[in-house]
């Protein structure tokens, strides 16, 4: 079948479905009609006239991972900043590389950590853009077909931060504004935008309550870094007089919907107060381990019902964009923190999925298969996942997918992967271009 052709109306039959990372799963068919799900069980009735029919003994379908936090802008910057904390990881190596980036390494960057994250299986993407040119990492979004989320870094205050990473806070919150009104919705609603504060220590407290009323006015939900080392919330304590939690709190900001990266350092009264906000949490075993920031208590934040994602944060602390290899590395270190069972395999699989879909406020699209919901769905093989009946299919695909790659991705009933390959676009060409404006951007940079 050729991609650009592909039907309107189709169905996978005599395939293994996985509806919900909380189910068991099924043999049986799907049903996609204008790039919706119209239909699923053992036993559909005969294909009407016009669907096109696809017949996969031995595939796994499930939902489409949701990719809860990644940095499209620092994918060239892979390897950039090794052996750092998190302070100095900033400071010496990410801000000096992301202040040099232009359209162009941009554009190389975001289309490289798209293509790396759709072969992995990620659906939807929540990225933070960086400070200039973040309408390129949308437009390279429209072009990849995946689901995406966005916001322009905003940066008006901090230590150590270069100048041409530093705005007027005016100016910012426009830029970050004139991006919602550009490209919300767009691409049939594949594209939204949320403002991104970077973290306390980079804003300043008058832009912090702008970005409040402005996220309040035009109800766009708040995507920002908070609590991920103690160092933060001791700097913060210095800068603002609380923690991060408690200064956004005070500023309104989790008044409305809030998406916190990391909140690897929280008090019980900190999950407390972010179970009784709109306020969901992303979590990012990865970059936490290598960064060496900590593990968050996801447990408690579970418990107190606290909707939680997982994330890769971006290429330069990750390295891979796979949410498989965070939920495998999550339900590890939260066995080793908490003992084993505490948060099974269904509920990191939940993460991934459809949990990952309610912190970004899509549960009603995404992150389940379901009529009336986007065909956002991946296809594994079976024999792969080397899985058999009697074994739990969410442990299989928490503790042995990582390194398997999905054969299909489709988003909105398009196929964005067939065969493991990317259909739109051609991996060694996005490759090759992403080492040439990696040279360039290390030259501007003074590295070479
Ligand atoms: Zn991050």
């Amino acid at each position: 079948m050729n991609p650009c052709a592909w039907p309107e109306r189709w169905r996978i039959e005599g395939a293994l479905i996985l509806a919900a990372a909380g189910g068991e799963p099924f043999r049986g068919a799907i049903e996609i009609a204008g790039g919706r799900i119209v239909a699923l069980g053992p036993a559909l009735p005969p294909a009407g006239e016009g669907v096109a029919r696809f017949s996969r003994p031995g595939a796994l379908v499930l939902p489409g991972f949701v990719q809860g936090h990644v940095h499209l802008c620092q994918t060239l910057l892979r390897g950039l900043a090794e052996d750092l904390p998190l302070e100095r990881w900033l400071r010496e190596r990410i801000w000096p590389l992301e202040a040099a980036h232009d359209p162009e390494s941009l554009r190389a960057s975001a289309r490289l950590g798209l293509a790396e994250a759709l072969l992995q299986g990620a659906t939807t993407l929540l990225d933070m853009g960086t400070v200039r040119h973040t309408e390129v990492i949308a437009a390279e979004a429209v072009a990849s077909g995946a689901r995406v989320r966005i916001g322009k870094a905003l940066m008006d205050a901090g230590d150590g931060v270069p100048a041409a990473l530093l705005e007027e806070p005016g100016r910012a919150l426009r830029e970050a504004l004139d991006l919602d009104r550009r490209w919300s919705g767009a691409a049939e609603g594949r594209i939204g935008v949320l403002l991104a504060p970077r973290f306390t220590l980079s804003v300043s407290a008058g832009l912090w309550r702008e970005i409040a009323a402005a996220a309040r006015e035009r109800r766009l939900a708040v995507h920002t870094h908070a609590s991920e080392t103690t160092a933060e919330n001791e700097a913060c304590r210095r800068l603002h007089g609380g923690r991060p939690i408690e200064m956004l709190e005070r500023w309104g900001v989790l008044a409305g919907p809030t998406i916190l990266v990391h909140a690897v350092h929280l008090t019980a009264e900190e999950i407390e107060l972010l179970a009784r906000r709109p306020a969901a949490v992303v979590h990012c075993p990865g970059s936490n381990a290598k960064l060496g920031s900590g593990i968050a208590d996801l447990a408690a934040m579970d418990r107190a019902g606290i909707p939680l994602a997982l994330g890769s944060d971006g290429a330069a602390c990750n390295d891979a964009l796979s949410v498989p290899a965070e939920m495998r590395l999550a339900a590890q270190l939260q066995s080793l923190r908490q003992g084993p069972g505490l948060l099974g395999a269904r509920r990191i699989l939940a993460m991934a999925t459809g949990g990952g879909a309610r912190a970004l406020g899509l549960e009603g699209e995404i992150g389940a298969l379901a009529p009336g919901k986007r065909a956002d769905l991946i296809v594994y093989d079976e024999v792969e996942l080397a899985w058999e009946e009697e074994a739990d299919i969410a442990s299989r695909l928490v503790y042995a997918s990582a390194g398997l790659r999905p054969r299909e991705v489709y988003v909105d009933g398009r196929p964005l992967v067939l065969e493991g390959r990317l259909v739109r676009a051609d991996l060694a060409a996005i490759r090759a271009a992403a080492a040439r404006a990696r040279a360039r951007l290390l030259a501007r940079a003074g590295w070479r």
